[in-house]
């Protein structure tokens, strides 16, 4: 991949027509070695946030060993990538077929689940030739929590309730060589609080099941920054889900894992846009809603932006953004605040879409196509470079 300094280099040496996705390797880096170094457990990566080989090369690289796969198309990529990771199926509905490959052909052995027709179905699918179940199986039931203090809710599609998981817990114990429990907050939790309430729910439900419990994974849901979004320091979250952890009734052994996919991607990214055509304060640009700024379009995502010309004159101004497709979707409605004299034919950097944004993008209406390119600079806005964690000591009663 080519290397430039930074985003305006790219326009200058490119020109480009497309939009180019700019990747930072070392921010890639910083975040896992943040996680390595600080989390009080094991921290995966959730490939679904960023499935870039390039990334997850990095990640590995700087000590993520374990990968959170959900589709079997996750595991055949990082199986391939990196035939010594350990590998977790964590989606809780799997097709046969799936768990098939994926136990007998790339290795993996544990799988999360909440239902026991799932739990059945991953028994039947790893019998061995002689018709006996798997000896080593390692099973993860995943809890329903609530995802009140998250921006985007995981909270209806996935996992057991308190009424079932005693039942799901102890049907498992008699398959499971180990056995833990999941779940997830939901994605960008604004406060550490939201893995005080998953974790008193999963506490209510081992005791009610009275099983041994090996591992506990508190999943996603680690925030990065966006603007109007800055939570509080990660290490504030770790400290809280470090000691209700040591509270829990579970084995003396038993692990804690964590499972980040937008903090360990999200200042992996930008993106070069350039501005096609501007009607009032809407700004017609090359990518958008079928592209990498989904979640701008589809849940109001606010993310950063900058011009990259240099005269442009200084005050701003809100703009909304059009994509390129026909459809009438394809808008972002931000405020994304830009100099007021901005025009057709200017570029702007768009930050932090290493995670749910370089991954969504699709082809359609025939616009798909982006070329990647290596910075050096900083992401637009991090969670690792220490100015989030000295502003907020300033503010201690932010934090409360
Ligand atoms: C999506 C997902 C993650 C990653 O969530 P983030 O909010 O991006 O950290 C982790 N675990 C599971 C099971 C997921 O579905």
């Amino acid at each position: 991949m080519q290397q430039y300094p930074d985003a305006r280099s790219v326009v200058r040496a490119l020109a480009p027509d497309e939009p180019v996705i700019l990747n930072r390797p070392h921010a890639a880096a910083r975040a896992a070695r943040f996680f390595v170094e600080k989390f009080p457990g094991r921290s995966l990566y959730a490939v679904k946030a960023n499935p870039s080989p390039d990334l997850i090369q990095i990640l590995w690289a700087n000590g993520i060993t374990h990968y959170d796969v959900a589709s079997i198309a996750e595991v055949r990529l990082v199986h391939g990538l990196l035939p010594d990771a350990v590998l977790c199926f964590m989606h809780p509905v799997k097709a046969r077929g799936a768990i098939r490959e994926a136990y007998f052909q790339h290795g993996v052995r544990t799988f999360s689940l909440d239902s026991v027709e799932e739990l059945e179905k991953i028994v039947e699918a790893t019998r061995g030739a002689d018709g006996e179940p798997a000896g080593d199986l390692r099973l993860c039931v995943r809890l329903r929590v609530s995802s009140e203090y998250s921006e985007l809710s995981l909270a209806s599609k996935f996992g057991c309730d308190l009424t079932e998981a005693p039942d799901l817990l102890q049907h498992c114990r008699q398959f499971a060589d180990w056995l833990g429990v999941c779940f997830h907050v939901g994605s960008q939790a604004m406060t550490p609080f939201a893995y005080v309430q998953a974790l008193e729910r999963t506490r209510a439900a081992i005791a009610a099941a009275s099983v041994v419990i090996d591992m506990i994974d508190v999943g996603g849901g680690f925030p990065s920054v966006y603007p109007g979004m800055e939570p509080p320091p990660l290490e504030d979250y770790f400290a809280i889900i470090h000691r209700q952890f040591e509270a829990l009734p579970i084995a003396y052994n038993a692990e804690l894992w964590c499972e980040p996919g937008r903090a360990l991607s999200a200042e992996y990214s930008s993106l070069i846009v350039r501005v096609e055509k501007r009607r009032g304060e809407e700004l017609y640009i090359n990518d958008g809603a079928y592209g990498a700024l989904f979640d701008a379009a589809h849940v109001g995502w606010k993310f950063p932006v900058r011009a990259l010309e240099d005269d442009l004159i200084k005050p701003v101004e809100g703009f909304a953004f059009y994509g390129p497709t026909c459809d009438d979707a394809d808008f972002m409605e931000g405020p994304f605040e830009l100099p007021e004299d901005i025009q057709a034919g200017d570029y702007i950097e768009i930050g932090m879409i290493g995670a749910y944004g370089a991954a969504m993008k699709t082809e359609f209406n025939g616009f798909g196509a982006s070329p990647r390119v290596i910075v050096e600079d900083a992401p637009m806005a991090s969670l690792y470079d220490g100015t989030l964690l000295r502003e907020r000591r300033d503010n201690v009663v932010s934090l409360r």
